[in-house]
């Protein structure tokens, strides 16, 4: 059924990754993020020139909207504005 993406073939980056080994494009890849979990994305890179997919293993962290971390950082403060 969803046999439209091709998975990511995973990849170790060495040195540096900017050539598709499948197409040899040296432009550098488009990137993907790819929900794992609710926190966790993984990074999938994309040829631009042959689309192929790969997998370097990298993941992000994804934490909720930034700036309520922030309001929720200022601590202490949490009655300052009654009116
Ligand atoms: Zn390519």
């Amino acid at each position: 059924m969803e046999n439209k993406t091709p998975k990511p073939v995973s990849v170790k980056i060495e040195k540096e990754l900017h050539v598709c080994p499948q197409c040899g494009y040296d432009d550098g890849f488009h990137t993907s993020f790819v929900r794992l979990t609710k926190e966790t994305c993984k990074i999938i890179l994309i040829c631009p020139s042959c689309h192929a997919r790969y997998d370097p293993d990298w993941k992000v962290e994804i934490h909720s909207s930034p700036q309520r971390e922030r309001r929720t950082q200022r601590k202490g403060n949490i009655k300052g504005k009654s009116s």
